[in-house]
């Protein structure tokens, strides 16, 4: 689909039509660019260098070389076999003579050679050296070149980096080139964004010098200084939005939760276990924050199965004393509905209100999902606008959809990377009495700090260090099917666990082997095609390790009744064997479940496999993660493999994943709505430049948080807000 983008209407840039000739600016459309400033912030790919200038006689044939030359004679002629014109170009640098050959089809492209290359007028020629076949003389074909100046800086032009743009159909280098070049003359006109004060304190270029240092380089410093202005204001860009964003919660009443009786304390007496000292660390930042009169935004990072939910608990059950609402989103209706599970039986009889059975300072904890039933829903959503519901548990949904809340204190949302952060700002208007709830954001797969204030640099972010020890850990192997033993070694170890009454997971890539196979990932060997849940179900039907075992499967192809009753079945034991796809990825948390087979293990994300082992070992017996693989032992995805099985911190993996992968993915799995559409930044190798842009756009947009005096800057927020929103939709 094609992107329909917010011209920068107002900021004075310059449209690209007043500039460019009508191939260039075709040129230039074609990559969505459409003012000079866009022009000119659109940076080459890489840069050539050319050859060091050199006399023609030191080069041998098939080199690159540059020389100086002077033009001796010109001829043309019709070629023998083909139409259109042979051009040749007598040069000499003075010692040796060189023949530039130019094979043309069209007069004017001959006119223009020859008005370009006049006899007695010197210039720098570059290409790959050749020899006429007859004749010997050494000839470059349609060879590059430009007038030379015998000065220094002219010298130095010659032998300057050349830059390479992304190229789309049918636009030649040259056309963008010449257009950027021809975008050069204006660069004093550019759309300045960062204030002077930042220049000088960052030693950066001017914008304009930027530009040209970026386009028309003279040496490789020269690019890095100039891309080095874009990052900075880029990241300058991001980090105002943020503090905007940050201004505007501190003009947002929030209802300060500060009740702290009767459930809360009520939960941390019946708690099956200790909290440990990160929880309860963890726990009285949220708490102070949530005291605040001014809505908090936080994320709270921390491993798979380090005990995320109870904290998030006490926090609504925080709100709840508070006399207002709790609200907690996941991903799916499975997640929904298991938290909904474990929560209420956290809860107890504290979750009973109303009933006979209820505890006095009961609360009432609801679910409210897609495929209730209409009347069941209409008594839930009911119970939700009465404020008779403490404790609201739904997918996005609740989002979207025009549910009132009698008093909406507290929205917590698990595994965030499925939602988009800017789904917070729905929420804004949800709360009572014009209000803002606070928005507490749960997710697994933790990001470095500097990564996290590039893309999520509005949330203040909690973290959890370590997991509560009761968990029995989970231990993980790589098994080659290349090595028979090892693969029935593990089928058997499944058997054996089932036969002791606990559960095992086997996780493929697909649901079904017809299905088009997935693509290999990016920089991998080529891979076996991909197994399928369905046909994986089949065989283990006949494997005589799994013997008698009853196996189940789960996807996002079955209905929605279906996959609660498969859930349903897991948890209370009647499947032992449960082939899926990734659908129990995020979340799940069956505490007999203790093997986890990943078939095709190759395919998945490092953080992905982490996710999936972290499904078993939740209880007391410990968990065993086989990773199978068809790929060759000692290849790349084997090591990989092998790296997941060593690594036990998600910390470190997920880090290691993000140098693996590059930062798109994780930007885009964060979906900060912002994160996606960067393109000078890189949030891995330029945290350092975060960091500083952070420190200099705060302190501008406390002083000015409507950006009065700053508004070149404004309308670059629009504008890359506007952009975000379009990546969005
Ligand atoms: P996650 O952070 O992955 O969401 P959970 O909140 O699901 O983790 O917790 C994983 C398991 O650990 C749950 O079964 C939970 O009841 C248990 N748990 C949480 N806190 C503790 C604790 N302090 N001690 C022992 N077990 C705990
Ligand atoms: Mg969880």
């Amino acid at each position: 689909m094609a992107r329909t983008r917010t011209p920068a209407r107002g900021t004075g840039s310059l449209p690209l039509e007043e500039v460019l000739e009508s191939k260039e600016l075709k040129a230039m459309h074609g990559f969505d660019v459409h003012t000079l400033d866009d022009m000119l912030r659109f940076a080459p790919r890489r840069y050539t260098v050319p050859a060091a200038l050199r006399s023609i006689h030191e080069v041998a044939e098939g080199e690159e070389m540059a020389a100086v030359v002077t033009v001796t004679g010109v001829t043309a002629r019709g070629m023998r076999n083909r139409r259109g014109t042979l051009l040749i170009v007598d040069v000499t640098d003075g010692d040796s003579a060189l023949e530039l050959v130019f094979f043309l089809a069209k007069d004017h492209q001959v006119a223009w050679h020859r008005s370009h290359l006049r006899v007695g007028e010197r210039y720098t020629v570059y290409g790959i050296a050749g020899r006429d076949s007859r004749t010997g003389t050494p000839q470059l074909t349609h060879p590059r070149y430009e007038e030379y100046e015998d000065t220094p800086e002219g010298r130095a032009r010659a032998e300057r980096p050349l830059p390479v743009y992304p190229l789309k159909k049918n636009v030649a280098q040259k056309t963008m080139r010449d257009a950027t070049e021809r975008g050069l003359e204006f660069a004093d006109g550019l759309q300045r964004i960062l204030p002077d004060a930042v220049l000088r304190r960052r030693a950066l270029l001017p914008l304009a010098d930027a530009a040209r240092s970026l386009h028309r380089p003279l040496t490789f410093e020269d690019t890095l200084a100039g891309r080095a202005h874009l990052v900075f204001e880029e990241a300058f860009v991001l980090q105002a939005i943020f503090a905007q964003r940050r201004a505007q919660d501190e003009r947002t009443p929030a209802p300060a939760l500060r009740g702290d009786e009767p459930l809360r304390p009520a939960l941390d007496a019946r708690l099956p276990f200790t909290l440990t000292d990160g929880q309860l660390e963890v726990g009285a930042a949220l708490e102070e924050r949530l005291a605040r009169e001014h809505p908090t935004s936080v994320l709270l990072q921390g491993d798979v199965g380090s005990g995320k939910t109870v904290i998030a608990l006490r926090a609504m059950l925080r709100a709840v004393d508070s006399g207002h609402q709790a609200a907690l989103l996941a991903p799916t209706e499975v997640l929904a509905e298991q938290h909904h599970r474990t929560i209420t039986g956290l809860l107890g009889d504290l979750a009973a209100a109303g009933r006979l059975d209820g505890h006095a300072d009961a609360t009432s904890v609801r679910l409210l999902t897609g495929s209730q039933r209409t009347a069941e829903r209409r008594r839930t959503l009911l119970d939700v606008t009465s404020g008779e519901a403490g404790i609201v548990i739904g997918t996005h949904a609740l989002l979207t959809e025009s549910v009132e809340f009698a008093s909406l204190g507290l929205v917590v949302i698990d595994e965030q990377h499925r939602f988009g952060v800017d789904h917070r700002r729905r929420l804004r208007s949800k709360g009572p009495g014009g209000m803002s709830p606070h928005v507490v954001v749960m997710t697994a797969t933790p990001i470095p700090r500097t990564a996290a204030l590039a893309v999520v640099g509005d949330l203040d972010v909690l973290t959890l260090r370590e997991s509560p020890g009761r968990r029995a850990g989970v231990t993980s192997f790589v098994v080659h099917e290349s090595l028979p033993r090892w693969e029935q070694r593990m089928w058997a170890r499944a058997g054996e666990e089932v036969a002791a009454g606990r559960q095992v997971f086997v996780v493929c890539p697909r649901i079904d082997e017809d299905d088009a196979a997935p693509p290999d990932p990016e920089g991998s060997e080529p891979l076996p095609p991909p197994r399928g849940v369905t046909e994986t179900s089949a065989r283990l039907a006949s494997r005589p390790e799994l013997a008698g075992a009853r196996v189940g499967v789960l996807h996002g192809r079955l209905a929605t009744e279906e996959k609660q009753q498969v859930m349903e079945d897991v948890v209370a034991g009647r499947i032992d064997v449960l082939v899926a796809t990734t659908v129990i990825e995020v979340g799940v948390d069956v505490p007999n479940a203790s093997t986890m087979i990943v078939l095709d293990a190759e395919r998945f994300g490092v953080s992905q496999l982490h996710q999936l082992r972290g499904r078993v070992g939740r209880g007391e017996a410990p968990g065993i993660a086989f990773l199978d693989t068809r790929v060759e032992q000692g290849s790349v995805s084997s090591q990989h493999l092998q790296a997941v099985a060593e690594a036990t911190d998600g910390f470190a993996l997920a880090e290691l994943d993000l140098h693996r992968r590059g930062a798109g993915d994780l930007v885009g799995e964060l979906q900060s709505g912002l994160g996606r559409t960067l393109k000078h930044l890189d949030v891995i190798r330029d945290g350092d430049v975060i960091a500083r842009a952070r420190e200099d756009a705060f302190p501008l947009v406390a002083a000015d948080p409507d950006l009065t005096d700053h508004p070149v800057l404004a309308a670059a927020i629009e504008t890359r807000l506007a952009d975000a929103d379009v990546e969005r939709s």
